[in-house]
This record gives C-alpha cells, structure tokens and sequence, in this order.
C-alpha cells in the first residue's frame, strides 16, 4: 500500500489577478459555482444551457444556431475549430503575429492540412496586405485563421478587414476571440466570422477550464460535407450538438461540468446586465487610466496606440529594473500578479490585464501605487 500523503487544505490567498489570465473573478461567479450540483439532464439544468446557449449568443452577437460552450480550456476551443473543419490535404492561410497563430499553425498541420503562413512582426497587428497577397496566391486555400487579439503581445487584429477579405476570396474564417470576447467589439454575424472560440477566464472573468465556441451556418455545411471522421470523438460537434441542440431535449455526451456552468451562466449575466457595449466602453476607459500612469513612470507600451488591446496592457520592462524581482515583489507584497512576457518578449516586457472584473478604478490605482513603490 502506498501511504496516504500529509496534506493540508488548500486556502490560496486572495490575488489581484492583473496579468494575461486567469482574471479576477466575479464574486457572484464564485457563489453561483458553489451551489448544489444537479445531474447534467435534470430538467432545471437543461433550462440553465437553454439561457446559457442565449448569452452566448448574444455575447458574440450571433445567431448560429450552434454555439456552444466545450468543456475545456480556450486551447480545446481552438482544436474543435481546427478539427472539425480543416481535413487532411486542405490549405488553411494563418496568420502569425504572436505565440497564439503559431499554435494554430500547429493544429493545422496536426490534423494533416497544408498552412500557408503570413508572418507579422510581434507587436504589430496582422498585416491585411500581405494576407489578400496569401488569399491571391493561393485560390485553393479553403480557410482564413488568425487571433483577433493577441495575448502574448497586446496587439488587436482587423477581425472586420479580415473576415471580409476571407469571404472574397471564398474562405472560411477561423478567429480567436479568447482575450477579445467582452473586451473588445466584436460583432461574430456582422462581421461574417464563419467559426469562433474563446474562453471563460478572460473579459468573462469566469472560472478557467471553458471554451464558448460558435460555427456559422456555412462551417455546419462544411462540417456535414466532410469525407473523413473527424478525428476527435470528444471535439466532434456532430456528437456534441445532441447535447446542446436547444430544443429543450438532450442527450448524454460527457458528463457536463454542472457547476463550472452554473459559473459561466453568471458571468454571462453580469456581461449581459453591463452591456456589450459599456463593457467594451469601461474596458477602454481603465487601459486609459493606467496608460496615464505608466508614461508618467516612462514605461513604454509594445504595441502602437492604433491597435492596443485595452484589455492586454504590454509595456516594456524599463532598464535596469529585474523582471522577477519586480513580480515576486508585487505577488509577495501586493497580493497581485502581472503577467511576464512570453515567446520573444520573455524577460522583456511585463503584461497587465485589465479583464472583465479586473478592469475597476481601484485595480488601475493599486497597480500603479505598487508599481510606484517598487521601482522606487
Ligand atoms: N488563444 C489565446 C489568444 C490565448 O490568450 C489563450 C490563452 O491564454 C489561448 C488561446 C489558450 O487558452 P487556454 O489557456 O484557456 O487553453
């Protein structure tokens, strides 16, 4: 026998959560995920994903009658776009301008497709000339892929440009919406964006481990075409749309994640109570406050002002000053985590995110009193 292990229960402190995500989570959001556990097809929960499907929906400004949340992270969300629309042989243009269109890059070739890419500059947001260059060089390509805002640099891609230019050129689109959903405009039927997934630990500011996800009509008529399996049994939507078909029958697919929904049907709420447009207004207005603080140290952002993410704050780390330092001070002795840089900007630049809950008056002043003090 393997002796049981001395553990204690677990009781993290409570952070200020102001780095790339997870974010702060609603206090409401905690309390709705801590109510009593219901069987996934009882009835008063199948009512809940019915209201659930709605804010979805409304959350990215959709009709599609498949929106979904996948029970997984926003890297299952990406797989189920990539996997259930991409076969083997097809070309996909993606687009690269951070850590996150590499991963896609990734997912394509897994799958067996051909991806063409058009590499951007970090930093910059994805370049619209040299995709319609990719699109006119390459008419077989069946699908534009790219991140509308990308995390790992702060950088807010044209998803309006974009999806327009893949449907003149006869391609799906496939866009990340994992830091701009709630954060950001975006308008999924407006804009003609054909498949989408985000997550719920970002603008939503629900618990981690969710991923919304919506398909146009034209990727279900993709997805029906398709002459091979998808190769996925538990991202093939085909199977999961028996659960969340709407129309108030559901049948088993895998044991949802009862209270994790009952969080993301909260947060959704609160999205819904503030607005889409007052949330996207509030976000802007806090990166705002926080650039005023900033530049007034001298720290300088990575990203140019025409396309920041308000809600991804990337600055570069002022000379001199030690990266780890400077976040094991603020995590220490602040209770709050900034985010490090990632891929090319490790070491860097420091990323501040203003997500959803986080996004408050009193997290932008803490931040800059904090920062204030540490660098002396
Ligand atoms: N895409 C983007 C733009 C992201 O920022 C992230 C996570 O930070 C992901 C995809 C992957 O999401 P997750 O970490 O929830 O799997």
């Amino acid at each position: 026998m393997i002796a049981a292990p001395q553990t204690n229960a677990f009781n993290p402190p409570r952070r200020i959560l102001m780095g790339p995500g997870p974010s702060d989570i609603y206090p409401e959001v905690l309390a709705a995920q801590s109510r009593p556990t219901v069987g996934h097809l009882d009835p008063l929960f199948i009512g809940m994903m019915d209201e659930l499907k709605a804010l979805i929906q409304y959350a990215f400004q959709t009709q599609n009658q498949m929106t979904i949340a996948v029970s997984a992270p926003g890297s299952a969300g990406m797989e189920t776009c990539f996997v259930n629309l991409v076969e083997p042989g097809e070309k996909v243009i993606v687009c690269r301008n951070g850590v996150f269109g590499e991963r896609m890059r990734q997912n394509v070739e897994r799958i067996g497709g051909v991806a063409v890419v058009v590499d951007t500059p970090w930093g910059e947001p994805v370049n619209v000339e040299d995709v319609q260059q990719a699109l006119e060089a390459n008419p077989d390509a069946k699908f534009l892929a790219f991140v509308h805002a990308e995390t790992s640099t702060g950088a807010l891609s044209d998803a309006k440009t974009l999806c327009a230019l893949a449907k003149k050129y006869g391609c799906l689109s496939i866009v990340d919406a994992v830091t701009s959903l709630g954060g950001v405009e975006l308008l999924v039927d407006e804009w003609g964006i054909d498949a989408i997934y985000s997550g719920s630990q970002k603008c939503l500011s629900c618990v981690p481990g969710l991923s919304p996800v919506s398909f146009s009509d034209a990727a279900v008529e993709k997805l029906k075409a398709r002459k091979t399996p998808v190769q996925s049994w538990f991202l093939d939507q085909s199977l999961v749309m028996g659960y969340w078909s709407g129309n108030g029958k559901r049948s088993y697919h895998h044991t949802a994640p009862v209270n994790a929904l009952y969080a993301l049907h909260e947060s959704l709420r609160k999205l819904a109570d503030e607005g889409l447009e007052n949330a996207w207004q509030r976000h802007s207005q806090m990166h705002q406050l926080l650039k005023a603080g900033l530049e007034k140290f001298g720290i300088k952002f990575v990203v140019a002002e025409a396309s920041r993410l308000p809600q991804l704050n990337a600055v570069y780390i002022p000379e001199g000053v030690d990266d780890v330092a400077v976040r094991s001070r603020l995590l220490n002795d602040y209770n709050l985590e900034i985010g490090a840089g990632l891929g090319d900007l490790a070491g860097k630049a420091w990323r501040i995110g203003l997500m959803g809950y986080g996004a408050r008056r009193e997290n932008v002043a803490l931040c800059l009193r904090a920062l204030e003090e540490v660098l002396g």
